[in-house]
């Protein structure tokens, strides 16, 4: 098998079988609402602090299969991770698909899935849709927090 196909496997399997799909919206979630009007995704992302690490993140919402299965890879590769962790894995997604150096490129697990969206500028924006409201959802807490 090799990385192409291997990478589409893992976008297909993830947009067939989205992980941590579903949203609790209780209390002690933070959720975040972000839309792609380019493309017509719509994400919802809330997430569970505990003790200064991401320990739920839960996704729902529609769309293209790249922004779908994203929110699923985005929420397997974060959850359990520190804030610092996780905004270091969030950039280098960034990094990856703008076709860009990520920094560390092993922290990003199947995330690496996505490196051929930077031969597609139109999807980058689908890609991050998931990481941009995680991304957000993080800031507030912590912002609220202090
Ligand atoms: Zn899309």
């Amino acid at each position: 098998m090799d990385l192409t196909t291997l990478y589409r496997t893992v976008i297909m399997d993830n947009y067939k079988n989205p992980k941590n799909k579903g949203l609790k919206r209780t209390d002690d979630y933070h959720f975040v609402h972000l839309n792609n009007p380019s493309c017509g995704d719509d994400m919802n992302v809330e997430i569970l602090m505990k003790d200064g690490r991401l320990e739920e993140i839960h996704h729902d919402g529609h769309g293209c299969s790249i922004c779908c299965s994203s929110a699923s890879v985005m929420s397997e590769t974060l959850k359990g991770k520190t804030v610092e962790e996780a905004m270091t894995v969030i950039h280098d997604f960034y990094e990856l698909v703008k076709g860009e150096n990520p920094k560390d490129e092993e922290a990003l697990g199947e995330a690496i899935a996505y490196v051929g969206v930077r031969d597609f500028p139109a999807r980058i924006k689908c890609a991050t849709l998931s990481w941009k409201a995680v991304e957000q959802a993080i800031l507030e807490v912590e912002h609220e927090r202090k």
